[in-house]
């Protein structure tokens, strides 16, 4: 753990010390570089809740304060309470933690750690919305209402871009908070989602490239964003796409789509997965659409056929921007168009059922900086769990992977926070020279 922060981020406590707090002086007794470890750490060991703090990290803890403090770079020598870090994150607000994270990333790809996941030049970035959190009253001003029977909900979303790196990692990059400004009045529930994720979409994308003006991009996102104003949001902000094509969505241009099929049988590639599944991708190039603004769109289309060996079959199918040809299609559906999955299996799902527990309120107040400190948070432990320092380790025992060692991402929380708390780090470990040459790699082989 130690080793691999150092080893990405050497500079991650300068970075903290850069943060501005407005209070001056400020009212609270400890290192700014200390909170923001001891708020990572309520995510890294996923203690699930803020009260939990004050017990996991308590004085039956003997290594949490050192160990936390050689991560800091400090020399606390009390420990603060939840409402500390509470009280530190009102001051701050959330966006110097989202700075953090886009520094983090940043030097990331200036590093090339996530190269290998590219796709024609582009990193894959995926688009996805999910709501995060629920109250059955209202919470604040800016809170979406739900009518459930005879209840209302009132619920927060959010709208996450996520960088796709080698080996499934997935990388929070940018992110919008949808609320209740987004909804036009009366709107349907269906329209609600559409209208909210399309408007939060061009904000997603201004503060996307505000952080990250010349990487090189390509959106992957569900049948929602294909339309005339997910393929202008796109373009507008010099992005390639990678869209699914839902035929109920387009009846006439899915219609076309087949006749025109049938017109180029040698634009087919078949391809076996080592799963046994037959994979048969077949494509139109140069798909003519208009929009309802009469705008004109050139599209590339693929449709994938799958057979499984059990005989049951499915189809997908995406509409693109980027090159597709006999040498292209198989990697732009399956690095470009499947990649969405990832964002539902590693992405959310993993913070809301891993112990992340994303749909928790760790604060009625800074939500938003606890949802970047998450984020955080899941980039390291993603970074831990599929580097090869942690891979090798695993593979000497047997296992093919860290979390086929330990049993599950839950369980080498556990096991994190048991080390921190019971046992001294090694001193070696704090060597930055010695981190900063090892070699740490993320990659699918
Ligand atoms: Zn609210």
């Amino acid at each position: 753990m130690v080793q691999t922060v150092l080893h990405f981020f050497p500079d991650l406590n300068d970075w903290i010390d850069q943060i501005d707090d407005p209070r001056f002086p400020p009212f609270i007794d400890y290192d700014k570089r200390f909170l923001v470890w001891w708020g990572l750490g309520l995510f890294l060991c996923k203690l699930g809740s803020r009260r939990q703090l004050d017990y996991e990290f308590n004085t039956d803890g003997p290594g949490v304060l050192p160990n936390l403090n050689r991560l800091a770079g400090t020399e606390q020598e009390t420990r603060p309470v939840n409402k500390t870090l509470e009280n530190f994150l009102t001051g701050i607000g959330s966006k110097p933690i989202a700075v953090l994270r886009q520094k983090m990333v940043q030097r990331l790809i200036r590093m090339k750690a996530l190269d290998e996941a590219r796709l024609q030049g582009d990193f894959m970035v995926l688009i996805d919305g999910t709501g995060y959190l629920v109250f059955s009253s209202r919470h604040c001003d800016h809170c979406l209402t739900r009518k459930h029977g005879e209840t209302t909900l009132y619920m927060h979303q959010v709208l996450e871009a996520k960088l796709l790196g080698p080996d499934d990692t997935v990388i929070s990059i940018a992110t919008e908070f949808i609320d209740n400004h987004d909804v036009p009045v009366g709107a349907s529930q269906e329209k609600v989602k559409q209208d909210c994720e399309l408007k939060a979409l061009r904000r997603l994308l201004k503060s996307l490239r505000a952080d990250f003006p010349q990487l090189r991009i390509c959106l992957g996102g569900d049948g929602l964003f294909a339309c005339g104003e997910g393929f202008q949001a796109a373009q507008d902000s010099q992005c390639d796409f990678v869209y699914v094509f839902q035929p109920t969505r387009f009846p006439a241009l899915w219609e076309e789509f087949q006749t025109l099929l049938g017109q180029c049988p040698e634009q087919r590639v078949e391809w076996t997965t080592p799963q046994g599944v037959l994979q048969v991708y077949r494509w139109v190039n140069g798909l003519g659409y208009t929009d309802s603004d009469g705008r004109d769109w050139t599209l590339n289309a693929i449709l994938c056929t799958e057979t499984k060996p059990d005989g049951t079959t499915s189809e997908w199918s995406w509409l693109t921007s980027l090159d597709v040809d006999h040498q292209t299609v198989v990697t732009v559906a399956t690095r470009g168009g499947r990649a969405r999955w990832d964002e539902e299996n590693q992405g959310f799902n993993t913070q809301k059922n891993s112990g992340l527990n994303l749909e928790h309120a760790y604060s009625h107040r800074n939500w938003a900086a606890y949802y970047f400190l998450l984020q955080i948070a899941h980039l390291l432990l993603q970074l831990v769990e599929k580097g090869s320092l942690l891979s090798h380790l695993a593979q000497a025992r047997g296992k093919r992977t860290a979390r086929e060692w330990f049993g599950s991402l839950k369980n080498m929380a556990r096991r994190l926070l048991e080390s921190l708390r019971q046992r001294h780090w090694p001193d070696a470990a704090f060597d930055r020279t010695k981190a900063g040459s090892i070699q740490i790699r993320l990659d699918s082989s």
